[in-house]
Formats: structure tokens, sequence, C-alpha cells
């Protein structure tokens, strides 16, 4: 078993590349442990004991956390996508914390009943993007369908096990998809107000390696291009975790809970639009990026996104993807409510954000 040594102290997650991980999970981790995988993994995990979860919708999240608190579980072992990742953690974080029973959202979003937990959380990503398996925060969308963060050192899973053969099966859009939230993590890293040298050495690492392997996983898939894609997922997740995000991702939530593009599209869609103008307001770490992914500026770093929409057969006007004109005013007017706005590099006023949408409309 390899433990990657890329964690320095401050990330708690122990780390490991380990082919054949769903078994090495089963067999190894504390028992009785509870297996939660989507819909599509449940056969791989028949042995132990098992529960599914749909999505990271808040009510989906609330009956995990109620089948959660009713087993004997000394381990959870979260497998699948950021969606499965993210609900897992705060329902396995909620079945141990007991406060929370009659909590709601706004209750976790604020702090104001601080998770705890228990029993080992694992984490198994079966996708190549989301970086989940290494941050103590999780997406959790609600019913009217906003996005809302969770966040807490209990939510940082004890361990978590990479095995990129999981991800052969990902269609060349899932592939895209995952892969430009990868590159998204990475750039939006690099120029965050809250970057530091730590963060970016594990944002160029993972520049490099989509530079090198995302164009192929996409469309030539083999294990070398979903081994390499699987450590640059690590490596942007990694990063973020000292950073968060910045505008590309604040600007995505609607078009994400709303319109229902894939998380990863609507990131690449929106470091397209903000590309040119962030390139004014912070040059020298768009100049990082670029040189990470072995291109030059703004512009370069956008062709690399659009060569990776392509590939996967997909279009990068926003219209392509159902958004209307008047949609425009909702992304903007939505994003400016988001924390993680505040972590771009200086100030984008709404006509300005307007603008570049507009000029990818
Ligand atoms: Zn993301």
């Amino acid at each position: 078993m390899d433990t990657v040594n890329l964690t320095a102290s401050w990330n708690p997650v122990r780390v490991q590349v380990q082919p054949g991980a769903i078994q090495h999970a089963i067999n190894r981790a504390p028992h009785p442990a509870v297996a939660i995988t989507g819909p599509r993994l449940r056969d791989q995990v028949a042995a132990t004991g098992h529960a599914t979860v749909e999505s990271a919708h808040w009510a989906a999240v609330q009956a995990l956390a109620a089948d959660l608190r009713r087993r004997d579980r000394r381990c959870v072992i979260a497998i699948g996508g950021g969606s499965v990742m993210d609900a897992t953690k705060v329902a396995c974080a909620m079945a141990d914390t007991p406060e929370t029973l009659d909590a709601d959202l706004d209750d976790l979003v604020a702090g104001r009943v601080p998770l705890r937990r228990t029993s080992q959380l694992w984490a198994i990503p079966t996708t190549a993007g989301t970086g989940s398996e290494v941050t103590k925060w999780s997406s959790i969308w609600t019913e009217n369908g906003w996005k809302v963060s969770v966040e807490g050192r209990a939510l940082y899973p004890d361990t978590a096990i990479l095995d990129s053969a999981l991800t052969a099966s990902m269609s060349a859009r899932l592939t895209a998809a995952t892969g430009l939230d990868a590159t998204a993590h990475a750039v939006e890293s690099i120029w965050s107000t809250n970057h530091r040298p730590e963060s970016d050495q594990h944002a160029t690492d993972a520049l490099r390696l989509i530079a090198a392997h995302l164009p192929l996983a996409v469309s030539a898939p083999d294990p070398e291009h979903r081994a390499g894609m699987s450590i640059a997922a690590l490596h942007s997740g990694l990063a973020l975790s000292w950073c968060r995000s910045t505008a590309p991702h604040a600007l995505s939530y609607p078009l994400t809970g709303l319109l229902g593009i894939e998380h990863g599209l609507a990131v690449g869609l929106m470091l397209l639009a903000v590309l040119p103008v962030t390139e004014h307001l912070a040059p020298d770490r768009v100049a990082l990026a670029a040189q990470a992914l072995g291109v030059a500026g703004a512009d370069g770093i956008a062709a690399f996104i659009r060569d990776v929409f392509h590939r996967a057969g997909l279009g990068t006007r926003l219209r392509e993807f159902g958004v209307t004109p008047e949609f425009l005013e909702v992304i903007t007017g939505t994003a400016l409510t988001q924390p993680r706005f505040a972590n771009h590099p200086g100030r984008l006023a709404a006509e300005t954000i307007h603008e570049a949408l507009n000029n990818i409309l």
C-alpha cells in the first residue's frame, strides 16, 4: 500500500493510493462499518453494512443521518463522487452529534450546532475532481435549489483511499466535468486572496498533471491518464482546502441548482467568463496558473478549457446549456451574496460580471 506523501501537517486526512480500494476498505475498516454509495455501486459493497444516498440535498442528508443513528457502527465509508462524499460527511457527523436531531440546515451552516464525530469516516472517490475527500466542508442543496456550505473539522475524513480504476467507467462528459472542476479548484486557489506557498505548490502540481492527462482522459482514456487525473484532483483539493473557491464557483451555483448543469461544467463555463477580467485584477496569479498549465495567459487557459469541452462533444456558449439573457441577472444576483465571492482578487462589480457572462452567452 502506498501512503501518498502529499499532506502537510495542517491537513489531517491520511491519503493512500490502493488498487482494489473498496474491498481493502471493507476488510480493514473498524467493524461494524457501513458503506454509503450512490445507487450504481450498491452491488460492490453488498458484503458489508450498506446504505445508499441519492444526492447531497438536505432531505437526503437528513434521511441518511437518521438511518446511521439507528445502526451499530464504528466506521462509515463514503464511496462515490462529490455528492455522495459531501452528503455522507455531514450525515455521519450528524449521526454522532445528538444535538442535531432538532437542528435545521441553517443551524449547521451558521455553526450554532457544532458537529462532532466519534465514528471513523473513510472516503473513496469514484471520480477525479471534487477533492471532497481532503476538505472539511460539504456543499448541501436546499429544496429551493440553493447551495450552502457546511463546514467543520468533523467533516475531514480520517482516511482517503484513491483507486483510479474506480474512475474508469466515467463517460467523456463526466470526465470533462470532474476534470474541469479540478482545474477550477487549482486556478481559483492560485488567484484566491487566501493563497500561500503551500497551496501554490499543490495547485501548480495539479495543473501540470491536468495539462498532461485531462485532454486524453476525456478523448482517449487509459489507466495512465485516469491515474494522473486522480492525483491531480487530490492536489487541487489540497490546494483548495487552504484557499476556498472564488468567483467561478460562486457564479456556478444557480447554473447547477436551478438549471441542473453539472457542477464541473458550470464552473468551467464560469472560469471562461471571468478569466479575462481576472487577468486585469491579478496578472501575476493568472500568469502562474498559465505557466503551470503550459500555456500563455488567460487566453491560453481559456483555450485549454474550451478544448476539454469540445473533446467531450460540448460547446462553450451559455445558451447551449439553456441559459437565457434574463438568467444572467439571476447568476449575478446570487453570486454577489455568496461568501466565496470575497476570496476573488480585486473587486468585481455587478456590471463587470454581467458583461463577462454576456461575452460567453
Ligand atoms: Zn468545485
